[in-house]
């Protein structure tokens, strides 16, 4: 028997993994030759197949209904059912896969067709998502981009009282491994008078955390601080792709809008609250000075609890780094705990005009830059607006990407006493 705090999984490949330890288990819709589209788990190098284990009937009770809604092509049934159904299935397949199960046998002799080498599959969005809202939550990189745009006045009033967000689009959403189009576009040259139409010079990344909605709300009735928790299903990385030159010219006084909106690439697996609980913290002190949030944005155990702390990186790979088979450069190192609102703020926030938030809807964070330098979440940072260069081990320097660089970002939590465990990656390649 088994003696830790931290039980281990008769999937040997599990234990020890830095992304998908039995702590883990996170969401994902994927594919294998063959084979239709359906949901799965990941646990270690493989997928478990929830389709073929809901045919071999594994589950019971709320497990069943979870499991049966997350085997679709999509999780948004899966998102809809809410919290308590997803934990009494995670629960279920913690039992499952534990390396004590009295199920072992029956499940290995299941084999491939239960769990899939993920070598063999190929992800895909997990949600159909109807609606993607970009926030602009982390201080630092507003601190920092605001410091680029108007000098003397980097953070204007409203920030330290409304969770700043604009709506993105949905419909470019697109699974880590697509490649990212460079997009056309207005821009105005330094000293021009006239803008010009041409590729973007001026393309970047944004390192974000996306937040997945459970359940929703009806239009009309906002969804409290208090609650707000129960209605997020998960989290995955997002990548902001941003053309700065286009970003600089049109987002006034709306916002930003074709800077953004041609691409928004995500990692393919949802990683669940219940998985990162052991890695949730306090909401880091506001400076003294700052005001106390609105009331119904405040709720204590929200602040005691409602942070987290999560390990993000940023690493970049050029076409003659790959050719010369070096490993990707690391750009920055950050963490979620950057963000000056909470998640469940954000959600509080965006419903309580009586705006109707729908499982499966998708939040970015802003990009989560940190105060130091070697913590930008953004090449607009890291070079200042293009001052200065980043120099990479082939000698290349870049101020903005270039055709064939690829742009990696990974999460990581990690814990005194606790089983670490990871996001996997949300890569994407720029072409053009
Ligand atoms: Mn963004």
């Amino acid at each position: 028997m088994s003696t830790s705090k931290h039980p281990r999984s008769w999937v040997i490949s599990a234990n020890d993994h830095p992304d998908f330890p039995l702590q883990n288990l996170p969401f994902g819709v994927f594919t294998r030759p063959g084979f239709s589209r359906r949901g799965g788990v990941a646990v270690g190098n493989y997928i478990f197949d929830l389709q073929v284990a809901v045919e071999a009937d594994l589950f019971d009770g709320a497990a069943r209904v979870a499991a049966e809604s997350a085997s679709r092509g999509q999780l948004n049934d899966f998102f809809a059912l809410g919290a308590s159904p997803r934990r009494a299935l995670r629960s279920q397949l913690l039992s499952l896969l534990d390396e004590n199960s009295p199920q072992r046998e029956r499940l290995q002799a299941l084999g491939e067709t239960l769990l899939v080498p993920m070598s063999d599959c190929q992800m895909h969005l997990p949600a159909q998502v109807g609606d993607y809202t970009d926030f602009y939550v982390g201080i630092h990189h507003a601190m920092n981009v605001g410091k680029l745009f108007r000098p003397d006045n980097p953070l204007l009033p409203n920030y330290k009282y409304v969770p700043i967000a604009y709506h993105g689009r949905a419909s470019t959403l697109c699974v880590s491994g697509t490649p990212v189009k460079r997009p056309n576009g207005q821009t105005l040259a330094p000293g021009a008078e006239v803008p010009a139409f041409g590729p973007s010079k001026r393309l970047d990344y944004e390192l974000e955390v996306g937040v997945w909605m459970g359940q929703g709300n009806e239009a009309g009735e906002p969804i409290n601080i208090v609650d707000a928790g129960e209605h997020i299903a998960g989290f995955c990385l997002l990548n902001d792709w941003s053309a700065r030159d286009l970003q600089a010219w049109e987002y006034q006084p709306l916002g930003p809008f074709l800077s953004k909106s041609f691409a928004t690439s995500i990692s393919p697996w949802v990683v669940t609250a219940e998985a990162l609980a052991p890695f949730r913290s306090a909401q880091p002190e506001r400076p003294v000075g700052d005001p106390k949030p609105l009331d119904y944005l405040f709720d204590e155990q929200d602040q005691s609890r409602g942070a987290l702390d999560i390990e993000l990186e940023v690493l970049l790979l050029t076409v003659q780094m790959r050719e010369q088979g070096l490993a990707p450069q690391r750009l920055a190192l950050s963490n979620a705990l950057n963000m000056y609102w909470t998640v469940a703020q954000m959600v509080t926030h965006h419903s309580v005009n009586g705006c109707k938030l729908q499982a499966g809807d998708l939040f970015g964070t802003g990009t989560l830059s940190g105060p130091q330098p070697g913590q930008f979440g953004s090449l607009l940072e890291m070079t200042e607006g293009g001052k200065h260069a980043v120099e990479l081990p082939t000698g290349e320097t870049r101020k903005f990407l270039e055709a064939g660089d690829e742009v990696i970002l990974k999460a990581r939590c990690r814990r005194e006493g606790e089983v670490s465990i990871g996001f996997g990656e949300c890569r994407g390649r720029v072409v053009g």
